[in-house]
């Protein structure tokens, strides 16, 4: 695709993304199932194509956060099973069962209601319990002293007509943190999956690694995985790099166009504010990418950006849609010329200067930023 017309744009490397599912693919067992994160637009990188992507490339399932996220993909054309990670509103569970996604289900109520609606609609729900082992956020709270009655409400849940309990699963609070807080959780999942047996209730799918538990404790695999971050090239914590042998590779970066260069005198204020006053005579570049991007206005004098190999600071404060480059040590930058704004490393140093995670700063990468596939030819949807 031709990028000289485009203010900013991110390029998705299909080859990279293609790398890291084959990496993480092969430190499983072959009978462990993969389902690829796919919410927030897929991190950042366009929802449609990676989904299409992880299909082609033989993942199992796909997650998003929302219903509306789900029918993006089925109406991009994705076959493969997805799976709703958050609650669904009453009135788009129709929906639910138009577009064949499987629900989460949390709670005994929820799981009565979407059992109505299959009912009316004739048809059956798909759907995975979610345990609350300690991540205090959706699930049955699977809680010392009240095993039994849990145990016994989502075996309820689970003989509901117009459900399939197809899966149950959980969600580790700290698994790039403490691994006893981790191997905690996972022995009440274990430990609600025996209750459940007993009661005749046996699982397709149960699930509860997600990126961090995916590169440091197979012991949680069971049968399918949940990798968001490291199916994008990026690390839950600067520890677990190495883990995976060969490396992940950053799917995305973003690259923005010099729309101009000028000279400026010392004692020159640069921006709202005028936080960055000149030292020197300067060589300033104006590049047009700003937090209307996406990109942390929190950066303002404290960031880089690469333009001809060279990191050149930015100047003064980030403004909506653009922002200043001090390129003055860098000989023949014109307009035109390429701006590295993210790349592996960048990302994750501006991540740490803006005070989050690389998760975020992909999330926030807009849509006025388009998406340019790598390699061109494996980006049809
Ligand atoms: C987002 C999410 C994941 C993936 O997390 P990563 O850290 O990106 O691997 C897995 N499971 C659930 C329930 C999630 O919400």
């Amino acid at each position: 695709m031709d990028t000289t017309r485009m203010r900013t744009w991110a390029e998705i490397d299909l080859t990279a993304l293609e790398h890291n599912y084959r990496t993480l693919r092969a430190m499983l067992p072959r009978e462990c199932r993969f389902l690829g994160l796919c919410k927030a637009n897929a991190y950042g990188h366009g929802a449609a194509v990676i989904g299409h992507t992880l299909e082609r490339l033989g993942a199992d399932m796909l997650a998003v956060a929302c219903v509306s996220e789900a029918e993006e993909l089925r109406q991009s054309g994705v076959k493969l099973p997805i799976l709703c990670l958050g609650e669904t509103p009453e009135e788009l569970i129709p929906l639910l069962l138009e577009l064949d996604v499987t629900q989460m289900v949390e709670d005994l109520e929820t799981g009565r209601r979407l059992s109505a609606a299959a009912q009316r609609a004739g048809r059956t729900l798909r759907v995975h319990v979610k345990l609350d082992t300690g991540m205090s956020r959706l699930g049955f709270l699977w809680e010392a002293g009240r095993e039994e009655e849990t145990a016994d409400e989502i075996a309820r849940l689970c003989r509901l007509p117009g459900l399939e309990a197809e899966g149950l699963f959980t969600h580790f609070a700290d698994a790039d943190g403490s691994e006893a807080y981790t191997m905690a959780q996972f022995d009440r999942f274990l430990a609600a999956r025996a209750a459940l047996e007993e009661r005749g209730i046996a699982f397709k799918i149960c699930h509860c690694a997600s990126s961090a538990a995916v590169l440091q404790y197979p012991c949680t695999y069971l049968d399918m995985v949940r990798p968001g971050l490291v199916l994008y090239g990026w690390y839950p914590a600067e520890e677990l790099k190495g883990l995976d042998g060969p490396g992940l590779e950053p799917v995305m970066a973003v690259k923005s166009r010099v729309a101009a260069v000028r000279s400026l005198p010392k004692g020159t204020p640069v921006s709202y504010g005028r936080t960055a006053v000149l030292e020197r005579d300067s060589r300033i570049a104006v590049v047009p990418v700003g937090y209307g991007d996406g990109y942390p206005r929190s950066l303002s004098n404290r960031m880089v950006m690469r333009v001809r190999g060279v990191e050149c600071p930015i100047v003064g404060r980030v403004c909506m849609d653009m922002c200043m480059l001090d390129v003055t040590d860098v000989p023949g930058v014109q307009a035109g010329d390429v701006a590295v704004v993210y790349d592996g490393p960048l990302l994750e140093r501006a991540a740490r200067l803006a005070g989050t995670i690389p998760y975020e700063l992909m999330c926030d990468v807009n849509p006025r930023v388009p998406r340019v596939y790598l390699p061109e030819d494996r980006a049809e949807a």
